[in-house]
């Protein structure tokens, strides 16, 4: 039995519209929950859209009876980790109180497949690399500490109610839907990519690189950069798996393959056709050396493999940014090979 309709929480966001189009290319019906407190309507194209709030339990009740959704995805919550050092309150409401929501009502309404969105910084500092799905939780943000913490919830609610749920932990998220349709929209940006191709074409200046000084090959930071699409991917698969083999699961998403910041740069200027502009800054707070995922578990209980490399990510980043900039054909449009 597949997962035929399912109720996508944050399926106007970066992570949960590309899944909402996934789904509706294997023939599913997405049916996205969304406040568009951080999500655009824009990218809600193949399937009904619910305004509504993840912590509000009379509209995700509403909802689920009238679309009666077979799983649900979730993705909706606050991701910025500065932010979450700053406004804990709001971080623990939404992630930690929204997913408990959700959770209590699915359990009411009978519905008891779940996939969760969850991430590497569960880890922490990690003793050793590539991360195995094992290796201790000690998330050193609070960000990661509210992720972490759904994942206990969900340990429990499942041991307890029999809810099956899929925890996915995944690396950097990158890029864009290989047809320009959707992409990644945060406002504001902090993620690497997206800057890196503001600032090859002078929209906002040079970006900052944040330390040059770590024990890495050049000095830069190494991460995972895993597909936007590789992850939307996983969750369908997810969903199918825990329909046909009720239980739960708990993988890494991520390519295995680690690129330094100055590497993805390299990158980003072979996409763009020009330099990316830089000011050396200090190292930012919380961010861990190296960071690189054994994706095996997910291989072997999902089928999961990557179709991604560094190059689609870029190429697929920077197609999506210059058509939402109404740029033209200069430089020349460079599709994955
Ligand atoms: N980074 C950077 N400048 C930026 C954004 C990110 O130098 O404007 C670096 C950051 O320090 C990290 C890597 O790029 O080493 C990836 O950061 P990102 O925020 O994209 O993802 P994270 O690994 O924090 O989830």
């Amino acid at each position: 039995m597949t997962a035929k309709r399912v109720l996508v929480a944050g399926g106007a966001g970066y992570i949960g519209s590309h899944a909402a189009k996934a789904l509706a290319l294997a023939g599913r019906i997405p049916i996205v929950f969304d406040d568009l407190s951080a999500g655009h309507e824009h990218a809600v194209k193949w399937g009904p859209l619910v305004r509504g709030d993840i912590r509000d339990a009379d509209a995700l009740r509403a909802a689920i009876r009238e679309h009666r959704p077979d799983a649900v995805m979730h993705f909706a919550a606050r991701i910025e980790v500065g932010e979450g050092e700053r406004e804990p309150v709001d971080f623990y409401e939404n992630n930690v109180g929204g997913a408990l929501n959700l959770m209590k009502v699915m359990l009411e309404e009978g519905v008891n497949t779940l996939v969760f969105s969850s991430t590497c910084a569960i880890y922490g500092d990690p003793e050793r690399l590539p991360l195995t799905e094992d290796l201790p939780k000690r998330p050193v943000s609070v960000y990661g500490r509210t992720k972490a913490m759904v994942e206990q919830m969900l340990e429990d609610v499942s041991r307890a109610r029999g809810l099956n749920f899929a925890a996915l932990r995944y690396f950097n998220a990158a890029g864009a839907d290989m047809d320009g349709e959707i992409g990644e929209e945060h406002d504001p940006e902090s993620h690497l990519i997206p800057n890196a191709i503001k600032a090859s074409v002078g929209r906002g200046g040079p970006m900052k690189l944040f330390g040059l000084d770590y024990p890495t090959k050049d000095g830069s930071c190494v991460r995972d950069y895993i597909h936007v699409s590789d992850l939307a991917d996983a969750h369908i698969r997810a969903a199918d798996r825990l329909m046909e083999a009720p239980g739960n699961v708990q993988v890494n998403l991520g390519t295995g393959d680690g690129y330094t910041v100055l590497e993805v740069l390299k990158a980003v200027e072979t996409a763009t056709g020009r330099p990316v502009p830089y000011d050396l800054a200090p190292r930012r707070p919380g961010d861990a050396v190296a960071l690189l995922a054994d994706p095996s578990k997910a291989r072997a209980l999902l089928g999961w493999t990557p179709q991604h490399g560094i190059d689609d990510i870029v190429s697929s980043a920077w197609n999506f940014h210059r058509r939402v900039w109404g740029m033209g054909n200069e430089p020349a449009l460079q599709r994955a090979k």
